[in-house]
């Protein structure tokens, strides 16, 4: 296959590309490099078949040459990035979606829509099935992305419905690894990099909010499941280990062997108390489930945090 990857410089994106490249697909990787890095990608562009084309997917792009599958990934996803980045994030799941999809339609190619956990919002509804509608503040500080995701979800079953493409929408919950940019914010990424360089590790609220933790290379086999197939879902990709913020945090500070100490700080708003998929769908669609456990998982960032560098200085230099 030839598949465009928009995101694909980002963190998740870098490795669906490895992996494609890794069994022999072509990957058009389109990016505009916001809160991806042209490092997470150098390594791929020497191989025969990779393409890495800037461009800001809500502007509209055109691939040159036959396309076979659309992954869209692009969008901000850490909390501190969409903040950052509250119009853009809008408009790349508004705008930007739908231009993914139209050069799905062209090519009348296979369409996978990077979707979230946090269309399910701060879920009243526990573990979250697909089934679940969610509940979303339309008007709180997570709603660029919330909403972004939700409209892009509507988008691409009306391509779905309307202009027969085939699409599919995988429901990607917290997921971390090797190439989390060390200051994303995200909760993984932060405490790693934290107790590695000596820092209190920054804990929001009293940390008994839960989240289940994917390890990525566990993601991407689901999202290659997911093109390979013509599933409409929305399918959760998760792994349904749920565990409270405290809890992490005692286990890095366990893998990394850090006399960091925790401090307290605010809850953010509309921070979500409780998040774990229901991934039954997963299995019976795709045959997918998630095979490394969290400390398998985090040892491995953490292996990765270490090779990249991380101490406090060496870190901060490296933060967009
Ligand atoms: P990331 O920020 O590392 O990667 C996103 C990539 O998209 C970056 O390379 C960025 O430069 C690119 N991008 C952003 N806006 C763009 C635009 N307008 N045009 C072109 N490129 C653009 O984030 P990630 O964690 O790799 O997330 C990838 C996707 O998976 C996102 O769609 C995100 O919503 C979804 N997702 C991720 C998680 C997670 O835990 N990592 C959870 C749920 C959903
Ligand atoms: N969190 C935290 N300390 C941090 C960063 C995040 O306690 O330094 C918490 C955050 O409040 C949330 C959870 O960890 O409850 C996951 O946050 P993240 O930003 O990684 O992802 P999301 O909120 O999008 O699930």
């Amino acid at each position: 296959m030839r598949v465009v990857v928009t995101g694909g410089a980002g963190f998740v994106g870098s490795h669906l590309c490895e992996i494609l490249l890794r069994r022999g697909d072509d990957v058009v990787c389109v990016d505009n490099l916001s809160t991806g890095r042209a490092e997470n990608i150098a390594a791929l562009s020497d191989q025969r078949g990779f393409t890495f084309l800037r461009a800001d997917v809500s502007d509209g792009f055109d691939v040159p040459g036959p396309v076979d599958a659309v992954a869209h990934l692009a969008s901000p996803a850490s909390p501190a990035d969409y903040h950052k980045f509250p119009l853009q994030t809008l408009a790349v799941g508004s705008r930007g979606t739908e231009h993914a999809l139209v050069l799905a339609r062209r090519h009348e190619a296979r369409f996978v829509l990077a979707s979230t956990s946090e269309v399910y919002g701060d879920p009243q509804v526990h573990p979250q099935p697909e089934e679940y509608w969610g509940h979303v503040n339309p008007v709180g500080p997570r709603s660029v992305y919330d909403e972004a995701k939700r409209y892009a979800e509507a988008v691409t079953t009306a391509y779905a419905r309307h202009s027969g493409v085939n699409t599919g929408i995988v429901r990607i919950f917290n997921t971390y690894g090797p190439r989390l940019r060390p200051h994303d914010g995200r909760v993984v990424s932060s405490f790693i990099r934290q107790a590695l360089g000596g820092e209190a590790l920054t804990i929001y609220g009293d940390g008994l909010q839960t989240r289940s933790f994917c390890f990525v290379d566990d993601l991407v086999r689901g999202i290659v499941a997911m093109l390979d197939c013509r599933e409409p879902g929305p399918v959760n990709l998760g792994n349904p280990d749920e565990r409270t913020v405290v809890e992490l945090a005692e286990l890095v500070l366990r893998i990394t062997g850090s006399r960091s100490p925790v401090q307290s700080l605010p809850l953010p708003t509309d921070d979500p108390v409780r998040r774990c998929p229901v991934i039954v769908k997963a299995l019976e669609r795709l045959a997918w489930k998630p095979e490394i456990d969290l400390e398998e998982g985090l040892r491995a960032t953490v292996s990765w945090f270490r090779s990249y560098g991380v101490e406090p200085a060496a870190a901060a230099g490296q933060a967009r």
